[in-house]
């Protein structure tokens, strides 16, 4: 029987965190993961965005989640040996001067005005992308090559033989008096399984919206761009002429694969956008764990206090799940609590 203090369940962006957080605090984690369909981490663009939504507000909670973020993407970097962060420009394109007004509005905040740029600058690609005559651009935000670190931190935990990879199955759990899940035993169990939350039994509560995305990998060895750009959807730039393009989303839709509709949706923006040559290479789909409020969900189970859940990372995984996986440890070690409208236990309050 291996002893541990901790078993996390899932190594998305949300399970990685978690269990580097727990870690660098020395507790012992075994990990259960494997690699299923609709996982969101492998898919994402990764980009930290300080400006969200038709309407430019700030991102929730950026100010604290951005910096924190930086730290730990680099403290996983030289833990891996490589690098998982770069700084990234993103350029939005605007319909009317109205919206380009309230964008540049955004100057006066004292803590956005770092980002944004006074005036757009797209020369590089004014022959190879369909620009409209009004953008604005951010400057220091980020893109989290997601993907190589899941897939560098799974082999990373495999050196130690600390993770299990096998689907978790919930008849081989035990939880009383302690954890028990097979050949190993352990005092808390941290469940972060991404949008496949739906099928565990201990969290069947009326939190969760995940949210279908599909989205194209193209070759584009002629476009040269090197910023995000965004109109409607996203072009971000992944190195060896290849972007990222996309994507879509439909609510509540589990299935994993393309649909016809959403990649016609795809392959219309991407022609009507991109006027170089380009070969579709990937086609790829992924489930974002979003949550109605579209915040985090986090804390334990109102019963059985062994069992934790750090979840609903929705769209923006890369920026909130390092600075929350922190508060949960901090909530288990008793020195913060967690603010109601993130804490898991409302949702069973509501369900009595
Ligand atoms: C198309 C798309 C674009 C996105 N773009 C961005 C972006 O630009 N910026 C951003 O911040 N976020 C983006 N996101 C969101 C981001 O991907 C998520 O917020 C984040 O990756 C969620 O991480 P997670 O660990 O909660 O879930 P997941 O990444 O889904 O990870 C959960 C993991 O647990 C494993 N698992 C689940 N159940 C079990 C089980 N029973 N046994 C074993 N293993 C299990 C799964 O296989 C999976 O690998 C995007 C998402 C999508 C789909």
């Amino acid at each position: 029987m291996k002893k541990v203090d901790c078993i996390v369940v899932g190594l998305g962006l949300a399970g990685i965190h978690l269990s580097f957080e727990l870690q660098k605090r020395n507790y012992s984690v075994h990990h259960i993961h494997a690699n299923l369909p609709g996982e969101s981490t492998s898919v994402a663009a990764g980009l930290i965005n300080p400006i969200t939504g038709r309407r430019f507000v700030k991102s929730w909670m950026i100010e604290e989640v951005m910096p924190y973020a930086a730290d730990r993407y680099n403290e996983l970097g030289q833990l891996l040996k490589s690098n998982y962060i770069d700084r990234m420009h993103i350029v939005r394109s605007f319909q009317t001067a109205s919206d380009e007004n309230t964008w540049l509005a955004k100057t006066a905040d004292s803590y956005l005005s770092q980002f944004l740029l006074e005036k757009a600058d797209m020369a590089d690609t004014s022959e190879s992308l369909q620009l409209p005559e009004l953008m604005g651009e951010l400057k220091n935000c980020y893109r989290i090559l997601t993907g190589e670190l899941q897939r560098d931190y799974i082999s990373y935990l495999d050196t130690l033989d600390s993770i299990s990879v096998e689907e978790f199955d919930f008849e081989a759990l035990s939880i009383e008096p302690n954890i028990r899940y097979q050949e190993v035993e352990a005092k808390h169990i941290f469940f972060a399984e991404g949008w496949r939350v739906v099928k565990n039994p201990f969290f069947e509560i009326p939190a969760f919206s995940p949210t279908k995305g599909e989205l194209l990998i193209v070759k584009a060895p002629s476009l040269k761009l090197t910023k995000a750009y965004k109109k409607d959807m996203f072009i971000t730039p992944l190195g060896n002429d290849l972007y990222w393009c996309g994507a879509t989303s439909e609510w509540n839709e589990l299935t994993v694969d393309t649909s016809k509709k959403m990649q016609n949706r795809l392959v219309d923006f991407v022609t009507k956008t991109i006027k170089v040559p380009f070969e579709i290479i990937h086609r790829r789909t992924g489930i974002r764990p979003s949550s109605k409020n579209r915040k985090p969900v986090l804390g334990t189970h109102p019963e059985y206090s062994q069992l934790h859940i750090f979840n609903g990372m929705g769209t923006k995984g890369s920026s909130l799940a390092p600075y929350f996986s922190s508060q949960l440890v901090d909530y288990i070690e008793g020195k913060v609590e967690i603010p109601h409208e993130l804490n898991v236990q409302r949702y069973f309050a509501k369900k009595g």
